[in-house]
């Protein structure tokens, strides 16, 4: 059922061996809801296989996608900062499995280990460089870059080509209307960059794809791919 999760493995034997050993395997549907905002968060996960956003919902009912984490790191290390509750929902995009671990157990190995701590916030900083960065993409880029570096993104963290995507989420994530994700896809579709069925996306070209994209998903990208190069 698992994959690998990327922070965990980089971690020494020992202290992986420690963390995991109050940690429960899981199952994560899609839609399922890991952290809540305005909500004290009681566990944290770290996931192996799917797909999680941070979402912000605002009160008129309009959302915009914020950050995106797969099996490289973990969700939940608010916690470990500070006693703010977060202002984003985390929710299963493309259902998964992965790690649950009591936030009061992460918190004590967090303190007491160096190691622990140096992935955490390595992992922490991307997170907060990435949400920096789709701030800015979300204001200055237009839906159909915004749309390719999302399923760039997705399919990077999914390792897959084929996404599960309605209409309906794809315009939570971005901020837009429905209708705008439908010119957008029927655009990226009509150029043979991606082919779109019911719910179901499939990048077909991907350097095409990536060609359209900002370059919002260049940067966030690079930032996780030397995440755990970085001794
Ligand atoms: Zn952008």
């Amino acid at each position: 059922m698992h994959g690998t999760n990327r922070l965990l493995q980089a971690l020494s034997p020992r202290v992986r061996e420690q963390l995991l050993a109050g940690a429960r395997s899981v199952a994560l549907p899609q839609r399922y809801l890991l952290t809540q905002s305005s909500e004290v968060t009681h566990d944290v996960y770290f996931l192996t296989r799917g797909v999680a956003s941070f979402v912000i919902a605002l009160r008129e009912g309009e959302s915009a996608e914020i950050g995106m984490v797969g099996n490289e790191g973990m969700v939940g290390s608010h916690c470990l900062l500070g006693s703010y509750a977060p202002v984003a929902n985390c929710v299963m995009q493309i259902a998964g499995a992965g790690f649950r671990l009591p936030a009061s157990d992460m918190k004590r190995l967090f303190d007491e280990s160096a190691e622990v701590r140096h992935r955490v916030l390595q992992g922490t900083q991307q997170q907060l460089l990435t949400v920096s960065q789709i701030a800015a993409c979300n204001r200055l880029h237009n839906a159909a870059e915004r749309l390719a570096r999302w399923l760039l993104t997705a399919a990077d963290r999914a390792e897959a080509d084929i996404l599960p995507l309605t209409q309906e989420s794809a315009a939570q994530m971005l901020g837009v209307r429905r209708t705008t994700v439908a010119l957008t896809a029927g655009s990226l579709q009509r150029s043979g960059l991606i082919r779109y069925q019911r719910g179901q996306v499939h990048i077909v070209d991907r350097a095409g794809l990536t060609a359209v994209a900002c370059d919002c998903y260049r940067i966030t990208r690079a930032m996780v791919d030397c995440l755990y190069s970085i001794p």
